[in-house]
């Protein structure tokens, strides 16, 4: 096969060499002319505005502004390391200092006074004048007789080091000199006819206005064939897993609904099932008999009732004579989980034993080797289940609780515990837009829980600063008199911050101590404890032996105290949005009005304040992730994509660019259903794409939460 000359090592570019290859591949992983062209700018600035100084504000700081000033002077002061030389200007609006502390000798010698020159940079104010460091500098009559095609000036993300190293325009350079190499060379891998059909400019077309914008227009059309082949990309890969694992038909069926499930759905349910539930559980039923292994997953709000689901399917597991297992991500939550599925299932001829990283040795043992012999029917545990010596004779059923705190490589060991590879369930309470859902989990089946169970009434939410502190204890006695309890969260002290209090401990017992309700019982639960006096704690709370709970942001998963009516959360506005929603979950599981009260103080960023009315105005856990995802913006996306590791997204954002998902989706399912395998010779070339794009297709949802 011939070379692709994009394979080629960045240093032999003209202006690189081996230093500087170094430093690219150091600083941003480029190590190929390929690495080098999709570096794509960041965003593009016009070159041909040119600014009259007295119009360049405060406001204009941290853009970029270009202007034509005189030199009226210049001046070099300080010695060493601190030497810096200035350049007055002025273009009669107003005048400006221009700063270099590099390069000295050599733009000293530029400047001519007198003459006029066209200024580029990013402006910086200090008292109120104006100020350039390292700016672009060009002799005005030399500037404007270079007619540049479009005005449109990519900027590329750099490091400090390799701007150090290159100077300003230095990538920029090296994507000028490297174009030279590349032009005419760069082949199309998409089909004609694909392109044809979604109107796609070619590859080298679009990697050329990328980076040198011949016009708005040209512009947009790159950036729609870049973002489609990445989106296009991701979705050859998940396809092509999905239609391999549908037609791999290695699932166990589960074709008998038997004694267990009919007990527990006749005699023990202890309230008829949500519409939503019945629906997922059919669903589930449904993919369970198809003898495709089933791969699910069942997003509903907290308190949409997953738990009685993931039992239901559990006990049908249980029927065809399979075993199954049910992770947690927190001790507390196991054991909430096998508390409470004992209780439901007493008498229903099942099974269930515990396994956790707090469970004794001698008890350990006796688990597993029943386990083994098949004598357990239901497991549940934490992190613990996924270990090497946890064997089981036949699992064909695994839940994953809240999916977000497990990272990936966990889920996929438990995938392998089998031959073959059990049904599995996860289920999360963190909403994800579809949109993203998709493209995360485009090889899952999503069911979603829509409705919460009857009776419950809407959470009142309000968002209250220090001053109003007397008014919320008096209240909190109110409803303590009235015989229900409270949850008062604080977010985590960072070991790192200025806190009077040495450790973390220390710093909650002072809490605890201080506590303003003196009459009340308080129990205390945070991150640090031993999982032994965290359970104590939950357990004392749970049983109403304490009034109030007051806890970190580890209860924020899963726990169940129906009689809790009063969610607190001091200091709301360092939690994320997400956050918020799941720690207000934990309130309004019972037939009481429950409430929810935002502590913060009264200078709050503007993003605060949306976040903590967004809070007061909606419960919808749904409406309240878009809204996260819109606050925190494109790049933070991409951001945490890319930290998950999922896929190396450089310009497509699958929130934003939904339209272009959905299109680059039905593209690739449609062309593996005629060629799956890419064997014929116009779709060959498109395994370059797929390859590319290959990456986990998973992400740790704890970065979205
Ligand atoms: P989550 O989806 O957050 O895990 P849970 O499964 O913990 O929610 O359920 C929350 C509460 O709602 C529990 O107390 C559970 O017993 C109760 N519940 C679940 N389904 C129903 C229902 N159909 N009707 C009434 N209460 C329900
Ligand atoms: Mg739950």
């Amino acid at each position: 096969m011939v070379k692709n000359p994009l394979d080629n090592d960045i240093k032999y570019v003209s202006g690189v060499g081996e230093v500087r290859a170094k430093l690219l591949e150091r600083e941003l992983g480029v190590r190929t002319l390929r690495d080098m062209l999709y570096h794509f700018p960041f965003r593009y600035i016009d070159r041909t505005r040119i600014y009259r100084i007295a119009d360049i504000n405060e406001d204009s700081a941290s853009a970029y502004v270009q202007f034509r000033a005189k030199v009226t002077g210049k001046s070099v002061s300080g010695e060493g390391r601190k030497r810096r030389f200035s350049i007055f200007v002025s273009d009669g609006s107003g005048s400006a200092e221009l700063i270099w502390f590099q390069g000295i000798k050599w733009v000293e010698k530029r400047f001519e006074l007198g003459r006029e020159y066209l200024i580029f940079g990013r402006p910086s104010f200090f008292r109120g004048e104006l100020s350039v460091i390292h700016p672009e500098v060009e002799l005005v009559e030399k500037a404007l007789s270079r007619r540049e095609h479009s005005g449109l000036q990519g900027i590329y993300s750099t490091t400090e080091r390799l701007s150090t190293a290159l100077g300003t325009k230095g990538l920029y350079n090296i994507i000028c000199n490297l174009w030279g190499i590349v032009q005419g060379q760069i082949h199309d891998y998409m089909p004609e006819r694909l392109r044809v059909r979604h109107g796609l400019v070619s590859l080298e077309e679009a990697l050329f206005n990328i980076h040198f914008p011949q016009s708005q227009e040209r512009l947009r059309q790159a950036q729609y064939r870049l973002k489609f082949d990445e989106l296009f990309g991701i979705q050859l890969n998940i396809q092509a897993r999905r239609s391999a694992r549908v037609s791999a038909r290695d699932g166990f069926v589960f074709n008998r609904v038997g004694d267990a499930f009919n007990t527990f759905y006749n005699e023990k349910l202890p309230f008829p099932l949500t519409g939503a539930q019945k629906r997922v559980v059919k669903e589930i039923r449904r993919d369970t008999v198809s003898g495709t292994q089933m791969n699910r997953l069942l997003q509903g709000d907290v308190g949409s009732g997953k738990t009685v689901v993931a039992l239901l399917s559990m006990l049908l597991a249980v029927d065809n004579g399979f075993q199954a297992c049910m992770m947690a991500p927190t001790e507390i939550l196991a054991r909430q989980h096998f508390a409470s599925i004992s209780r439901m299932t007493e008498g229903v001829g099942v099974r269930v034993a515990a396994l956790t990283g707090t469970t004794r040795a001698k008890e350990r043992r006796e688990v597993l080797a029943a386990l083994e012999r098949g004598e357990i029917d239901i497991l549940i545990g934490t992190h613990a289940l996924i270990e090497e010596r946890v064997q089981f004779s036949n699992l064909g059923f695994v839940v994953i609780d809240e999916q977000h705190r497990f990272g990936v490589e966990q889920r996929s060991r438990l995938w392998t515990k089998n031959a073959q590879p059990p049904h599995i369930l996860v289920m999360t309470a963190t909403p994800i837009p579809r949109t993203l859902a998709m493209t995360l989990y485009g090889d899952l089946d999503v069911s979603v829980i829509d409705e919460l169970p009857p009776g419950r009434r809407p959470i009142r939410t309000v968002h209250y600063n220090d001053s109003a502190r007397l008014r919320l204890f008096g209240f909190l006695r109110e409803q303590i008199r009235a015989g229900r309890q409270v949850y008062i969260v604080y977010p985590l002290i960072k070991e790192s911050e200025k806190a009077d209090y040495k450790n973390l401990e220390e710093g909650f017992a002072a809490i605890v101590r201080d506590f303003p309700l003196p009459e009340f019982r308080v129990s205390a639960c945070h991150g640090k404890m031993k999982p032994a006096d965290k359970e104590e704690s939950m357990r004392q709370f749970k049983d109403g032996e304490a009034d109030i709970l007051v806890a970190t942001s580890v209860i924020e998963v899963g726990v169940d105290v129906p009689n809790a009516t009063v969610m607190v959360i001091e200091s709301a506005e360092r939690f994320g949005l997400s956050a918020l929603h799941q720690l207000r979950g934990r309130v309004g599981r019972g037939g009481e009005q429950s409430y929810c009260v935002l502590m913060s103080s009264e200078k709050l960023s503007k993003e605060s304040r949306t976040r903590l009315e967004a809070m007061c105005e909606t419960t919808d856990g749904f409406r309240l992730a878009e809204l996260d995802l819109k606050l925190r913006g494109a790049g933070d996306i991409n951001g945490t994509l890319q930290s998950g590791a999922a896929f190396d997204l450089k310009i497509a954002n699958p929130t934003l660019d939904n339209q272009i998902l959905q299109l680059a989706q039905e593209a690739a399912r449609e062309l593996l259903d005629e060629d799956a395998a890419l064997e014929r010779s116009e779709n060959r070339p498109l395994r370059e794409l797929q390859a590319r794009y290959s990456g986990r297709q998973d992400v740790d949802f704890s970065m979205i939460s």
